[in-house]
């Protein structure tokens, strides 16, 4: 075959990996590098001819070599830079070929998903000008009108008003043209800085309210030691501190060695953390030094925005949801890695690559040669077996709360008992001890927090006749639909699916027995009823506010909501697991579960630990101020360890309870799996690819691994596709890592649209 341009020579080749790629090249697939790209570096964004048509594909240089082994004659040319200047520093390369081998990922793919796609679109690139006074204007210089006004302008203001955009000074000294400005800065009289519209908008919430007057004493030991180890390579650490131990106080000093040392901190939090109030702190203790948020809630812009800043090495601190652990430092330059709520569930991305952030976080810090810090105060149990059982972590213990805070009392309330005490029929969402104590905590100025993991109205729509049994279900999947009332519909609510999201409406009658239809079971909206029922003073003061997806907008909402909170404008906040997390109000003087057993009856090995980790996390919001704090915590199974170990802060004592049986059981953290799902619209296709998929694993595994399935996935169907699953259990990570990666060269896992592999899942459904 001729080749493809025969004017043109090779400088050297370079691996590509395409982003539309298949899963069949690893390490990518391999073009030539013509002479006007002689400076193509790896890491370096580009465009290529892919497939017979030769039809334009975008991808990421993996690595780059003056030889190849393939027919030169053969290899395609690259045909240019895309539209992006992005480039990836080394160790997110390295990184990217991990995640694409341990989570089954094609490496095309875990490239661009490290990239905003504003950065690979080249959108929004844009930086503020910020105008400041320069040098002082000296006596003898006589300044044309316009520029004095400017000067006049901008010595008026406040200095927290400094620096200004420039289309506000030029309004502000009436300037019709820019030109009197450019004339100041050419003269230094002017100092121009490039902010970020994001930093822009969290500096107004900086604040540096929460600084101790002083550290205790464990607080400086964990301290002294995390310093020993920053400029010693790679080392993990596990914080475990109880809610309001002051865990935040030692990574911002931590942060501080790390910057006055010339390296830049990387925090994630949870994306639902990412609250001002997080970011205000950090801003307001780092005031001199750029703090870079990166979150789900920025535009594309924004988001294009502190990607820049952090590749110019522009940030010292980063701080962020899960996708920021792949904020693109430059090499060489992070010196700490802090995890913050490591057990926190939306570390795990839920589409492929289903990449762990917390775990990819330890990798990165291996190839930083950084020390890591996982923080929480309900430790992950694969953390805490790492940390206690084989020592691969160092553990760093605060088990008390910081001086003058004490630990809220728990009360565990038997759910059956107190709708029993009810002498009416109606159906009480809170019961006797939590009405009466919500009721003397606003008698007494506190704030309250309700929480119930469940949004909507009701979450069973049935046929009243047991007989009949109907039960209304999703037409595309195969869960039940909930209830959901709306004022802006004539007929006062519709159905949804909390699955797929289709809509329909709530049908009158029961389709087999023409009975009407009733509804029930718990969902935030009736909560929201029944508190309206019994303390309308909320709702004519506009005091009671609802949290949930149905009513929070965005980041800005749930922002706005919870700054009305933190100034007291709101009493009485109720919602899911968005208010279960990371929220530090001092006011809060009483939380309610309403429900803890929402998450307790799933089929999912994790579940008690979810169960005690929401209880205990939701407990510790309250008691955060100068007075105790009081939980009451609502479930039909209260005797179960879950939930009385958590209302008597009992960590150390369930993990031990909870590590025994899934020793017992062979579950992971003593095993390693893989869940893979396969899914068809066709049921009887989807159980023959499973079974030929079981039978291939079967027939390449060891005695170090055990396959199971396939089986219906406990939602057996999904969006108008059926779900069958099968689970390898592998006795450590290599033995899973082997067989996976035999059965993916096998041509027997192909992860994409019909198979979704997940390494380590964390849901089960
Ligand atoms: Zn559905
Ligand atoms: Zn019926």
């Amino acid at each position: 075959m001729p080749s493809l341009f025969p004017s043109q020579t090779a400088l050297g080749y370079a691996k590509v990996a395409v982003e539309r790629g298949v899963d069949r090249y690893p390490d990518g697939l391999t073009y030539a590098i013509p002479p006007e790209l002689a400076d193509l570096r790896s890491g370096e964004r580009v465009m290529v001819p892919l497939g017979r048509g030769d039809t334009t594909a975008g991808g990421c240089i993996i690595s780059i070599s003056r030889e190849t082994d393939l027919d030169p004659d053969r290899i395609k040319f690259i045909r240019g830079r895309d539209a992006s200047s992005a480039k990836l520093p080394g160790d997110l390369i390295e990184l990217a070929r991990w995640i694409s081998n341990y989570y089954c990922a094609p490496i095309g793919m875990t490239l661009a998903a490290m990239l905003p796609a504003a950065v690979k679109r080249n959108i929004g690139a844009v930086t503020k000008t910020m105008l400041d006074l320069g040098n002082p204007l000296p006596l003898e210089v006589k300044l044309p009108p316009k520029q004095r006004a400017v000067l006049e302008a901008l010595a008026s203001l406040p200095p927290e008003k400094r620096p200004i955009e420039l289309s506000a000074l030029r309004e502000l000294a009436g300037l019709k043209t820019n030109s009197p400005i450019r004339r100041l800065l050419d003269r230094k009289l002017l100092d121009q800085q490039q902010r970020s519209t994001v930093e822009a908008t969290w500096a107004q919430h900086a604040t540096d309210d929460f600084r101790p007057d002083s550290l205790t004493a464990k607080q400086q030991q964990i301290i002294d030691k995390i310093i020993s180890t920053l400029d010693k390579g790679f080392s993990s650490h596990l914080l475990y501190g109880v809610t309001g131990s002051g865990k935040t106080e030692i990574y911002i000093r931590l942060i501080e060695r790390v910057i006055q040392a010339g390296k830049t901190a990387l925090m994630l939090v949870p994306e639902i953390s990412l609250t001002p109030q997080t970011g205000g702190r950090l801003i307001g203790r780092f005031a001199d030094h750029r703090v870079a948020i990166l979150h789900s809630g920025l535009t594309s812009a924004q988001r294009h925005q502190q990607w820049a800043l952090v590749a110019n090495g522009g940030a010292h601190i980063i701080l962020g949801a899960r996708s920021a652990i792949f904020a693109p430092v430059p090499g060489g330059k992070i010196g700490l890695i802090i995890v913050d709520e490591e057990h926190d569930g939306s570390y795990k991305q839920d589409q492929a690559p289903r990449y762990h952030g917390r775990d990819v976080a330890i990798r990165r810090a291996q190839l930083a040669g950084c020390p890591i810090i996982l923080g929480s105060a309900t430790p992950s149990l694969e953390s805490w077996h790492n940390a206690t059982e084989n020592g691969k972590y160092a553990l760093h213990i605060l088990d008390e709360r910081a001086p003058g805070l004490r630990l809220p009392t728990v009360k565990v309330v038997d759910f059956a008992e107190q709708a029993r005490a009810h002498h009416d029929r109606k159906v009480h969402l809170l019961g006797p001890m939590l009405e009466g104590a919500i009721g003397r905590t606003l008698e007494t100025g506190g704030q309250i927090l309700l929480l119930l993991n469940r949004r909507g109205y009701a979450n069973y729509i049935a046929c009243p006749d047991q007989t009949c049994g109907w039960v209304m279900t999703c037409d595309h999947c195969d869960v039940t639909t909930v209830y959901h009332k709306s004022k802006r519909l004539a007929t006062g609510g519709f159905v949804q699916c909390h699955h797929c999201l289709t809509e329909q409406r709530l049908p009158s009658q029961c389709p087999d027995c023409a009975n009407k239809v009733t509804t029930f079971g718990l969902g935030t909206q009736r909560v929201e009823e029944e508190i309206t029922n019994k303390f309308p003073e909320l709702v004519t003061g506009q005091t009671m506010l609802r949290i949930d997806s149905d009513t929070m907008h965005g980041a800005k909402s749930f922002h706005d909501a919870l700054e009305r909170f933190g100034r007291g404008d709101i009493r009485l906040m109720l919602g899911t697991q968005m208010i279960a997390k990371g929220l530090d109000f001092p006011g809060v003087r009483l939380v309610g579960v309403i429900n803890a057993d929402t998450a307790l009856n799933l089929p999912d090995f994790r579940a008690a630990e979810r169960t005690f980790q929401l209880v205990s996390q939701v407990a510790g919001r309250c008691g955060r101020g100068d007075q105790p704090g009081l939980a009451i915590v609502q479930t039909f199974n209260p005797g179960v360890p879950a939930i009385r170990l958590a209302a008597a802060h009992a960590y150390t004592e369930f993990a031990e309870i909870e590590l025994s049986e899934r020793r017992q059981c062979n579950l992971p953290p003593y095993s390693r799996m893989a869940r893979i799902v396969v899914r068809d619209a066709e049921l009887m296709k989807c159980i023959a690819i499973g079974k030929r998929l079981a039978e291939g694993l079967r027939s390449l595994a060891d005695d170090s691994q055990r396959i199971r399935g396939p089986a219906p996935c406990p939602i057996a169907r999904l969006s108008d596709r059926h779900r069958q699953q099968v689970e390898i259990l592998a006795t450590n990570a290599s033995s899973l890592q082997s067989l996976l990666a035999s059965a993916r060269s096998a041509g027997m896992i192909q992860p994409g649209a019909s198979m979704a592999v997940d390494v380590d899942p964390t849901t089960m459904l």
